[in-house]
């Protein structure tokens, strides 16, 4: 996946996607649909109510907008730093910065990636789920905090499909708020691939069921 570039891909059931920081540096933007039907997609808040939390750990489950699951988190090796709260950078967020003329953007990359796997969402979505990206929450409680990320090279994030889905990545194009890791804050290419490991110890839904959501 090129620097500030997006690709999509279709993910049957059951299989990892294993999504690599390859130069560490790297935030990356994620949005999921039922392959079925693009009008049901991965929802953010739906997803913080169903795991009671702000940032997922491995076993925690993505749900839709129809609150099914559709992607778990069965292996981190990153140091787990992820955030689903931003949303995804657009051509208006940087004119807010104040950038003339046209920059490559995460919600483009995202319409670019499922358009090359001849697919149009049909709704913009801006909450994705931003892989990588070091968003804390401040002592009081309310406020955020936007920080590099803390990834090292070849930190990777892998996501089992809990249903036939596409799966779009945007390699975030952000180069003036300093959420990339490194001095410069230069965005990176980072890769992707779906790997055939055994993560049946990472229950899938509804194996694992919390009580109240
Ligand atoms: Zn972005």
């Amino acid at each position: 996946m090129p620097a500030g570039h997006g690709r999509a891909l279709h993910l049957a059931a059951g299989r990892t996607v294993r999504l690599v920081n390859t130069h560490g540096t790297q935030v990356v933007d994620c949005w999921a649909w039922n392959a079925a039907d693009l009008a049901e997609h991965m929802s953010m808040e739906a997803s913080r109510v169903w795991t009671q939390r702000l940032n997922p750990l491995v076993g925690d489950s993505f749900v839709t907008t129809r609150r099914r699951p559709i992607l778990t988190v069965v292996e981190d090796t990153s140091p787990g730093v992820h955030d689903t709260f931003m949303a995804a950078c657009d051509c208006h967020r940087y004119r807010v910065l104040g950038v003339e003329g046209y920059h490559r953007n995460c919600l483009d990359n995202m319409y670019e990636g499922l358009a090359e796997l001849g697919l149009e969402p049909p709704v913009p979505i801006l909450a994705s789920f931003n892989v990588f990206m070091n968003i804390a929450v401040q002592p009081d409680g309310r406020t955020l905090l936007t920080g590099p990320t803390p990834c090292r090279p070849g930190d990777s994030i892998s996501l089992r499909a809990e249903m036939d889905c596409v799966v779009a990545f945007s390699a975030c194009p952000q180069d003036i708020v300093p959420i990339q890791g490194g001095a410069a804050n230069t965005p990176r290419d980072a890769h992707f691939e779906v790997i055939d490991a055994d993560f049946s110890s990472v229950p899938a839904f509804p194996a694992w069921v919390p009580a109240r959501r």
